[in-house]
């Protein structure tokens, strides 16, 4: 008779990382991926980090859901108290991401996504490079790019033209990224970072459970 018990080995959240000129489907490509684990097991599951913005709300966001909507003022409190673990200007606007929450959820094996720019990446690169799967998400075309964002009708036009002379920019920066995907079908797109997250999961140095469990495996 075999003697079966489930292993369950503790591991390490990790931070996953998006990022892509506005337009490229990040947003969709994040929300469907917290939908697949949100009812997941614990050590599945994964929350997002809602960053803090001095951006005015669009039309449907929710303070608290999409960004922490604040003054300018308690922005710069957060940075002089250090209370952001990355933040950076992205057009007019600051944005950052509020370190405490990040902690507590990779400490306890849960993932966290991010929705942060380059700059925002390269922060986190230097102050936790193993915890940091980072994705760049490209556009099919720069005509398909343009396309989306009139299609998001959120923006005005001089909006939506700022953010393209942006995107070159943001794009130029691909190559500092663990992966790059060209989003062209967003399912197959959503599959590929599904992919990456399940292997990222079980890298040695996030399964934190490993050491014991070989020192228990090598005693008997
Ligand atoms: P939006 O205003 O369209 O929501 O976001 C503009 C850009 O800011 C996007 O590229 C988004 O990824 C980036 N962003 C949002 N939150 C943060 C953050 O906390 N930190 C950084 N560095 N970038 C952010």
């Amino acid at each position: 008779m075999s003697l079966q018990r489930s292993i369950e080995l503790k591991r390490r959240g990790l931070m996953l990382i998006l990022s892509s000129p506005s337009g490229a489907g990040k947003t969709t490509l994040s929300r469907s991926l917290l939908e697949r684990y949100r009812d997941a097991a614990a050590h599945e599951s994964m929350m997002l980090s809602v960053s803090v913005t001095t951006r005015p709300a669009r039309p449907g966001e929710e303070h608290g859901k999409d960004y922490f909507f604040i003054a300018e003022a308690a922005y710069q409190e957060m940075v002089k108290k250090n209370a952001l673990l990355e933040h950076a200007q992205v057009f007019e606007y600051y944005y950052g991401t509020p370190a405490t929450f990040v902690r507590e959820h990779i400490e306890k094996g849960t993932d966290v996504l991010f929705d942060i720019d380059w700059q925002g990446t390269r922060q986190l690169a230097e102050r936790a490079r193993d915890d940091l799967v980072s994705i760049f998400i490209l556009p099919p075309s720069m005509e398909e790019l343009e396309r989306r964002l009139r299609a998001r009708a959120q923006d005005s036009d001089e909006v939506v033209s700022k953010r393209m002379s942006k995107a070159t920019n943001e794009i130029s920066h691909w190559q500092e990224y663990d992966y790059v995907l060209v989003n062209q079908d967003l399912n197959e797109t959503l599959e590929k970072i599904d992919t990456i997250l399940k292997a990222e999961r079980l890298k040695r140095v996030r399964q934190s459970g490993l050491d014991d469990f070989v020192k228990d495996l090598c005693e008997r």
